[in-house]
């Protein structure tokens, strides 16, 4: 389980995050949902350690972890604009986070194989990454997070850089890998299509707060406040 507790953040006199309390299932798939610029990217770089909380706690199973750096939490990241490094192979690229902890080298090739043919890449492991498509670079960072075995995945609209079709592709492919892996998802988006598809649980943000944190089906069927039933796209 994540525990989001109280978390409030402030830029300038701006407040992004108002009290946000949230619990996250194990091996659930949670997308948090909301338009932009309602805080989503601020909260997920929170529960990673990237961005410092002004008030409240982060535990992720009995730890607390909110004054740990980012790699004491055991969690993994995957942004919009997937900081795949060009100058390096497939492999190291996948390889990368497993050495910055230092794992011995077996390990090393065991994770990499197995997380690149999760991905349908392996065929590509020896190709610079300056050399790949869009879509293969994609599979490469979301590889790359999975390769360190991390208790859980945050991901940052990591499809929107996609075309439509690749996009619906990779929603299928992400969902069945991380189901099958059980690994504990968070996954930002704004679009309400891919929250449905994509979801367990759903957190709808709204300016700094949480309307509604539920299943897929709650969240359209009941929606706790106008505001969800109009994002959701069922207005009372
Ligand atoms: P999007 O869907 O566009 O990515 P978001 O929900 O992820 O939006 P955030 O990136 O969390 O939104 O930003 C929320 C608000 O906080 C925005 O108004 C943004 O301008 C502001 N903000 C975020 N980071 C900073 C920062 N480092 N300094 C000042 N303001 C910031
Ligand atoms: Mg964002």
């Amino acid at each position: 389980t994540i525990t989001v507790e109280n978390i409030k953040k402030s830029f300038g006199d701006a407040d992004i995050l108002k009290s946000v309390s949230l619990d996250i299932k194990d091996q659930e798939f949670t997308v948090l949902l909301g338009p932009s610029g309602c805080g989503k990217s601020t909260l997920l770089r929170i529960i990673a350690g990237l961005e410092s909380q002004d008030s409240g706690i982060i535990k992720i199973g009995d730890r607390v972890v909110s004054h740990l750096p980012p790699r004491e939490r055991n969690v993994a990241m995957v942004f919009q604009n997937y900081a795949v490094f060009p100058h390096m192979t497939v492999f190291e690229n996948i390889a990368f986070g497993l050495r910055m902890k230092k794992a011995p080298e077996k390990k090393i090739k065991e994770n990499v194989e197995r997380t690149a043919a999760l991905m349908h890449i392996d065929h590509l492991l020896k190709r610079y990454s300056g050399q790949l498509s869009g879509g293969q670079r994609q599979r490469v960072a979301v590889a790359r997070a999975l390769a360190v075995e991390p208790d859980v995945l945050l991901m940052d609209e990591p499809l929107s850089n996609l075309d439509a079709l690749l996009r619906l592709q990779m929603r299928a492919e992400l969902k069945s890998v991380l189901e099958a892996s059980k690994t504990t998802t968070v996954y930002v988006t704004h679009d309400q299509v891919e929250a449905m598809s994509l979801a367990d649980r759903i957190a709808v943000m709204n300016s700094g707060r949480i309307d509604q944190y539920d299943v897929p089906d709650e969240i359209y069927s009941n929606p706790a406040t106008e505001y969800v039933g109009s994002f959701i796209g069922n207005p009372p």
